[in-house]
C-alpha cells in the first residue's frame, strides 16, 4: 500500500494499546478478524504534522493487518469547507506514501441517509424539534455541577416533530429557528448527552451538494453514521473525544446499525508551534507567513517545502507512539529525526553563504585546477566524489576570517595558514579594506606542496576552510529560518492579544548573493545537501527557477533548541 514499505513498517516490536485492542478483537472475532479504519478530515484548512499521526497510525494499521483504510472527507459544516483544501489533503497524504486506493469518501454523500436515520430516532420517540434558541438552549443545559432542565418542546408529538424536521429541510425556516435534538437525559453527569442537537438550519452552498441541503447534521450524529456505513471496525481518534463516546454509542445502539469501536488516543503537540487549521489560517490570512506552505509552519506542505522528507516524518511518527495520554514532543525531537536520515543521504558541498574575496598571490592567472572531494568523508565505507574547480580568486566565509582573532581561533588571521577542504593550504598576507574599515578581500599566498590539502612536510594547520571558485561558483538565494514563536506555547496569550503575540519576527533571514559550488546548478527539487558547516538545505519548490535558484535550510548541524531554553 505505501511508497516505500520498508521504512513505513513498524521498528517498534512493543505493540501500541490500539494494536493491543486489534489483536484482542481478531482472537475473539469480533469483527470476523477484518481491520478497517479510516482517515477523516475536515476539509477546512491544510493537514498538519498533527494529521500526519493520525494519518500513520490509521493507513499503519491497515498494512500492519493486512486491512483497508478509508480516506474520507468529514465535510458536514460548509461554513469553513473547500475544494482547495480538499485537494490539498489528498496530495498531502500521497506524499506521506499513502494510498486510499478507491475509497475516497464524502460524508455529504450520506446525507440523505442521514436524514432517514434522523426521521427513524423522531419516530422511535428518540429525537425531537426543538424551537429554544442558541441562548436559551444554553440556559437549559445547566453546568458541570448543575443538571439541565427539559426543553418545553420535549414533549411535542413525533407527529409533530416529522413535520417540522421535514419542513426545516424543506427551507421553511430561518437560520436557528429550530433544531433537531436527541432525547436522551438533560440530568446526565456527561453533559454530550443533555438532548444534543443533532441537526441545524443553515441556509448554505456546500462545496459538494450545493444548495440542496439547508439542514446539515452535526458532528457526533454524523460521524458514526458514516463509519458505520463504511464498515469501519476501528474508528481512531483523539482524547478530546472520550467523552463523546456515549452519544456515539447511543446513537448506533439507537438505529440498530452495524457498530464500530471508538478509540481514542493522545494527539500531537509540538512545542514552539500552534498545532490548528483554524491558527494556520490566522496566520496566512493575515499575512504572518507567505502561505500555507511557508517552511516555517508545520503544515504538511510546509515542511515539505523546507525540505523535510515523507520517510522522516513517517519516522517521527513511530518515534512519537500512540499513547493514551497527551503530552507535548520537543520540536528537537522532529528535527533530529530528519538529521538523521539526511546526515546519511544529503552528499557535503560547499557553499559560501556570506562570502569575502581571497586572491591567492602566488597561484597562476587563469589557471584551473579541478580538485575531487568526498561526498560523504564521515562515512569511509562510501566513495562518492565530486570534482570541484580551484583558481586564484576564490569565495571563504567571511566569518572564517579574523583580523584580530582571539586565543582560539583557528581559522584565517594575518600570517596564519589554513587549509582550504582538499585544495591547498593557504596563509594571509594582506587584509584589504574600504574606506569605512570594512575588509573587502584578503590576498594569501599557497604552498603548492600542499596538494589536495594534505600537509606538505608534517606541519599541522588546526583550521580546514569550505571555498568555492570565484569565477566558478553560482550565486544562489538561501533562506534560513528560525523558530516561528518565541515560546514553548504560544497557545497561551496575555489577556486580550492571541497567540500572535509570540511570533518571532526574526524567523526569515534571507541571504542573497551566496556562492555555491557550480554543481548545484543541476540541482533537482528532491535533491538534499549537506552545506559544509550551515546545515542541510534543498532548493525552494516555490521560488527556485532555472538561473535564480533558492535554497532553505531545512534544519541545522546541530540542536539548536536544548540550549534555547535555559
Ligand atoms: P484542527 O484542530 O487542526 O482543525 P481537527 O481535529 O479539527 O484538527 P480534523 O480534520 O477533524 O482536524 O482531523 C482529522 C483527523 O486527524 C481526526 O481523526 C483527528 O483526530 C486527527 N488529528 C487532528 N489533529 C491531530 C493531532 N494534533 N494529533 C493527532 N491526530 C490529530
Ligand atoms: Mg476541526
Amino acid at each position: 500500500m505505501a511508497a516505500n514499505e520498508s521504512s513505513v513498517s513498524n521498528e517498534n516490536t512493543r505493540k501500541d494499546f490500539i494494536r493491543t485492542i486489534i489483536d484482542e478483537d481478531n482472537a475473539s472475532g469480533k469483527y470476523d478478524g477484518r481491520v478497517h479504519t479510516r482517515f477523516p478530515p475536515e476539509p477546512n484548512g491544510y493537514l498538519h504534522i498533527g494529521h500526519a499521526k493520525s494519518i500513520c497510525l490509521n493507513f499503519g494499521i491497515a498494512q500492519d493487518y493486512g486491512g483497508l483504510c478509508n480516506l474520507r472527507f468529514d465535510d458536514t459544516n460548509p461554513t469553513k469547507e473547500d475544494v482547495e483544501y480538499v485537494e490539498s489533503i489528498q496530495e498531502d497524504i500521497r506524499w506521506l506514501g499513502f494510498d486510499w486506493e478507491e475509497r475516497l469518501y464524502y460524508a455529504s454523500d450520506y446525507f440523505e441517509q442521514m436524514y432517514e436515520y434522523a426521521v427513524q430516532l423522531i419516530k422511535k420517540g428518540k429525537a425531537f424539534v426543538c424551537d429554544l434558541s442558541a441562548e436559551e438552549m444554553r440556559e437549559y443545559r445547566g453546568s458541570l455541577t448543575e443538571p439541565g432542565r427539559n426543553s418545553p418542546y420535549r414533549d411535542r408529538s413525533v407527529e409533530e416533530s416529522l413535520d417540522l424536521f421535514e419542513r426545516m429541510r424543506a427551507g421553511e425556516f430561518a437560520d436557528g429557528a429550530r433544531t433537531l435534538r436527541a432525547r436522551i437525559d438533560m440530568t446526565s453527569p456527561n453533559m454530550h448527552l443533555r438532548d444534543p442537537i443533532i441537526y441545524r438550519i443553515l441556509h448554505q452552498s456546500h462545496h459538494n451538494t450545493g444548495d440542496k441541503w439547508c439542514i446539515y447534521p452535526m458532528y457526533d450524529f454524523a460521524h458514526g453514521i458514516e463509519d458505520s456505513i463504511e464498515g469501519i471496525t476501528h474508528s481512531i481518534c483523539t482524547l478530546e473525544f472520550e467523552d463523546n463516546r456515549p452519544l456515539y454509542d447511543w446513537f448506533l445502539d439507537e438505529l440498530g446499525v452495524y457498530h464500530p469501536q471508538q478509540i481514542e488516543f493522545a494527539r500531537l503537540n509540538l512545542n514552539y508551534t500552534v498545532m490548528s487549521k483554524r491558527k494556520f489560517i490566522k496566520l496566512v490570512q493575515d499575512g504572518h507567513v507567505r502561505g500555507w506552505d511557508d517552511p516555517r509552519m508545520v503544515t504538511l506542505s510546509g515542511i515539505r517545502r523546507r525540505g523535510y522528507t515523507s520517510s522522516s516524518i513517517r519516522k517521527f511518527a513511530e518515534r512519537v507512539g500512540v499513547a493514551k495520554n497527551n503530552s507535548v514532543i520537543d520540536m528537537a525531537l522532529l528535527e533530529h529525526t530528519i538529521r538523521d536520515e539526511l546526515n546519511e543521504t544529503a552528499p557535503r558541498v560547499m557553499a559560501v553563504l556570506r562570502p569575502l574575496k581571497v586572491i591567492i598571490d602566488n597561484y597562476p592567472e587563469g589557471k584551473v585546477e579541478d580538485f575531487e572531494v568526498q561526498n560523504f568523508p564521515h562515512d569511509k565505507t562510501r566513495n562518492e566524489v565530486r570534482t570541484v574547480p580551484f583558481t586564484r580568486e576564490i569565495f571563504i566565509e567571511a566569518s572564517d576570517f579574523m583580523e584580530e582573532p582571539p586565543r582560539k581561533f583557528f581559522r584565517l588571521a594575518p600570517g596564519k595558514e589554513v587549509r582550504l577542504m582538499g585544495a591547498y593550504y593557504i596563509i594571509c598576507q594582506e587584509v584589504v579594506k574600504d574606506e569605512d574599515g570594512n575588509v573587502v578581500e584578503l590576498h594569501c599566498s599557497y604552498d603548492p606542496e600542499s596538494r589536495g590539502g594534505a600537509s606538505p612536510d608534517g606541519r599541522k594547520v588546526r583550521g580546514t576552510l569550505h571555498w568555492v571558485s570565484a569565477a566558478h561558483s553560482l550565486p544562489v538565494e538561501v533562506r534560513l529560518y528560525d523558530k516561528l514563536f518565541l515560546v514553548e506555547n504560544p497557545n497561551k496569550a496575555p489577556e486580550g492579544e492571541d497567540f500572535t503575540v509570540h511570533l518571532n519576527p526574526d524567523s526569515l533571514e534571507v541571504l542573497t548573493g551566496c556562492m555555491v559550488e557550480p554543481g548545484l546548478a543541476d540541482a533537482a527539487l528532491e535533491d538534499r545537501f549537506q552545506f559544509i558547516r550551515h546545515g542541510y538545505f534543498c532548493l525552494d519548490s516555490g521560488d527556485s527557477k532555472a538561473g535564480t535558484l533558492v535554497f532553505n535550510r531545512t534544519v541545522s548541524l546541530r540542536d539548536t533548541w536544548a540550549k534555547m531554553k535555559k
